[in-house]
């Protein structure tokens, strides 16, 4: 089958979050189980390319204000999958792939528009795909222009859609005026299709146009349907539940693995766990923290700074966990109140809570290797990858139970020697410090601490799995689009003749 992405962002070509990580990953797990995949992503100034080739050289894209013309290229490592590159430069060589510290793009309608719509027009140049794997608002008019714009285009006329959000927390809201300027019709600003609040909401065009939905844990996809994690698109998946599926990510192990990590001071396995230690040293070295007795426990965190992800339950602690015999290292950027809070705690608490604002692959590695255990205390999480790479490196995870953290994240059990991590439900600072110091107290007995370490070095979340299940997926998805399309050619026959 051929399957061709589109998505905001891919590793090793542009991130911002786990969106990248996926989109960079799960194409080649397709590849490997035989299928023919190509991925469309945006050419940021971030994206560094060897030798690009151009292999569509212009794209009419038509807006109410204006046509723009856009170009496709081609670059970089392919491993069975092709990489296509939407190439405007007055929309993608900015700083940042959505928005600066002052806000989001004020035309980022537009920017993921024309991205959307130069892949629909690309891939009849290019090979249209049997399916679209749309991922999050960014790529959510691809589903809805195939089904307005495109619906009467026989290039398109069999190709299924399937929709995959990584964060409900994100939908891409715009004014209304935005639909004619995006050449769209006025009748998607009805309830029933992208009216949100009186405003356009491109996620609810994905749900509501795609053939097949999916989330990124089974947890989630649970979730996302009650009110409390619904974000208000709860009663838009309950309308289509059987076609809503909850598949977990894999992770990479060829990037995420400390038998082979080129940015960590010294490899190690769960044979030999000797090398952790330099590891930590190396860790406390590059934070600045000094003279500290290596049996100290390390709580390590790399994050977006962002309010989803449980700093309030941080800021609520702070002060009595410093108390404790820990340090905690935190890499991390975004909102500016928490990166301020961890600046601050830095400075109230030297050689104990140690920052870093920045966005720094070598040490999101350094942390996952150095520190003994990783702190996810999220309000809510789709799936999550640092607690599933911490497991590889021997880093117990201490996460809330929700989303893929719940779903990841089996709870110790000293007596039994089972389990891979601590995790709490209430979304409360007293649940979270209970649990931290349970996790302190269980690293008090080493020999207990190495059957938990090893426990979670055992687990296996390759993609593997994950791929075949998409697989399924796509195949449903196209049966769904057969039969949609079925239904409208019987309805075409009913059809009244005029005259
Ligand atoms: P989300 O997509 O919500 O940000 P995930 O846990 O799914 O959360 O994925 C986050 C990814 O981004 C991980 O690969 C993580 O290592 C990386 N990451 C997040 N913040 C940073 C940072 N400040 N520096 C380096 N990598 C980061």
């Amino acid at each position: 089958m051929h399957i061709a992405f589109t998505a905001s962002e891919c590793v090793p070509f542009s991130k911002t979050g786990g969106l990248a990580d996926v989109v960079g990953a799960l194409p080649r797990a397709l590849a490997a189980l035989g299928h023919q995949v190509s991925v469309y992503i945006p050419r940021y100034r971030q994206t560094k390319l060897t030798d690009p080739q151009t292999v569509v050289r212009s794209i009419t894209v038509p807006f109410d204000d204006k046509y723009r013309f856009c170009s496709v290229v081609t670059a970089g490592p392919s491993a069975g999958v092709k990489f296509y590159f939407v190439d405007y430069p007055p929309y993608f060589d900015r700083d940042a792939l959505y928005g600066t510290t002052a806000g989001d793009y004020p035309d980022n309608a537009e920017r993921f528009a024309l991205f959307s719509r130069a892949v629909l027009e690309a891939s009849k140049v290019l090979g249209v795909p049997h399916v679209f794997h749309c991922h999050d608002w960014q790529s959510a008019l691809v589903p809805v222009m195939l089904r307005t714009l495109y619906a009467e285009d026989p290039a398109f006329r069999e190709v299924a859609t399937v929709f995959t959000i990584h964060n409900m927390g994100y939908q891409g809201l715009f004014p209304p005026d935005t639909l004619p300027l995006l050449m769209l019709p006025w009748d998607l600003l009805t309830i029933s299709k992208m009216e949100f609040f009186g405003q356009v909401n491109f996620l609810k065009g994905a749900l509501v146009y795609s053939d097949y939905v999916t989330t990124v844990s089974k947890k989630y996809s649970q979730e996302i349907q009650t009110t409390e994690y619904g974000f208000g698109l709860e009663g838009v998946l309950r309308t289509r539940a059987a076609t809503v599926a909850g598949i977990l990510n894999g992770v990479d192990y060829d990037e995420w693995n400390p038998q082979t990590d080129k940015f960590i001071a010294a490899k190690y396995s769960p044979q030999d766990l000797s090398g952790k230690l330099k590891c930590k040293q190396d860790l406390l070295q590059a934070f600045g923290i000094t003279n500290v007795d290596t049996k100290v426990p390390v709580i390590g965190i790399v994050s977006r700074f962002a309010a989803q992800k449980g700093f309030d339950l941080i800021a609520q602690i702070m002060d009595r966990l410093a108390h404790e015999e820990m340090i905690m290292v935190v890499l991390g950027s975004g909102d500016k109140l928490y990166e301020e809070m961890f600046q601050r705690l830095n400075k109230q608490f030297p050689n104990k809570i140690a920052a870093k604002v920045a966005f720094d692959n070598a040490i999101a590695h350094k942390i996952e290797a150095g520190a003994d255990m990783f702190l996810m205390p999220s309000r809510y999480e789709p799936c999550g990858l640092n607690q599933i790479y911490s497991l590889k490196y021997g880093t117990v995870p201490i996460v809330r139970a929700t989303g893929g953290l719940d779903d990841t994240i089996e709870p110790w059990d000293a007596r039994t020697g089972k389990g891979t991590g601590f995790k709490f439900s209430d979304y409360n600072g007293e649940a979270l410090l209970t649990t931290i110091k349970h996790a302190l107290l269980a690293y008090q007995d080493p020999s207990s601490w190495q059957t938990l370490m090893r426990n979670g070095m055992s687990r296996d979340f390759s993609w593997g799995a994950s791929a075949r299940e998409y697989g399924k997926v796509y195949e449903r998805a196209r049966q769904v689009r057969a039969s949609a399309d079925a239904v409208a050619a019987a309805d075409l026959k009913k059809e009244p003749v005029l005259g």
